[in-house]
């Protein structure tokens, strides 16, 4: 199969190309058409199978359809994933002009709130870090998030930032669509999925 068999448009199957990515990997190829539909989902995989264009495409996709700032938030366990994550939306999305953001803990907080004033596409980050902008911030809110992403859901329960994940929780519309991605399936990844997917669908790889 091709990304454009999938659903995926003219644009972002020439950004994969591209990327020398030739076909879709299972992952991508299962997910993708779920997510295009409209679903929420839950991938089981682990970091090398695709999993950030699994949920990349659509979003950038759906966002094409409907060009918005502060469209999509990523949450990722460490800084150097959030990194991965928003360079492989910059190179998807580089000639439809997509800007990121990247809020992670341990650099200084004012580079980010510039980048955030500039009003980015996706935010991608630590749940500490975005908490922390959530609350100094001036201007900044997640109130037209339309898509969410817990990344590496089993890393980001182990790491304990169930409390800033509620806290996120709080402040984005329900009516989001949601991405659930975990290498594993713990009981602490199911009560998350629970408590922020609606009728998700499963893939695995
Ligand atoms: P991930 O599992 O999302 O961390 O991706 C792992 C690596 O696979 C990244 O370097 C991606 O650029 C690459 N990748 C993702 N999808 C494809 C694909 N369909 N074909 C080839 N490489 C891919």
């Amino acid at each position: 199969k091709s990304f454009r068999d999938l659903g995926v448009v003219d644009q972002l199957a020439d950004a994969c190309a591209a990327l020398g990515w030739k076909a879709p990997s299972s992952i991508q190829v299962d997910s993708i058409p779920l997510a295009l539909a409209g679903r929420d989902m839950i991938g089981l995989a682990q970091t090398g199978s695709g999993k950030t264009g699994a949920f990349a495409i659509p979003i950038l996709q759906a966002l094409l359809e409907k060009p918005q700032a502060l469209f999509a938030c990523i949450l990722s366990p460490t800084r150097e994933l959030a990194i991965q994550i928003a360079e492989q939306f910059e190179a998807l999305g580089s000639g439809i002009g997509v800007k990121c953001a990247v809020v992670v803990g341990g650099v200084d907080m004012m580079a980010q709130s510039i980048a955030l004033a500039k009003r980015p596409h996706i935010v991608v980050g630590t749940p500490g870090r975005l908490v922390d902008h959530l609350t100094n911030t001036k201007g900044f809110s997640l109130r037209t998030i339309k898509y969410l992403v817990l990344d590496e859901a089993d890393r980001l329960l182990n790491l304990d930032f169930e409390a800033e994940i509620d806290e996120i929780l709080k402040v984005i519309p329900k009516d989001r669509k949601t991405y659930l991605f975990s290498a594993t399936m713990t009981s602490k990844v199911a009560k998350l999925q629970r408590a922020c997917l609606r009728n998700p669908a499963k893939v695995e790889v």
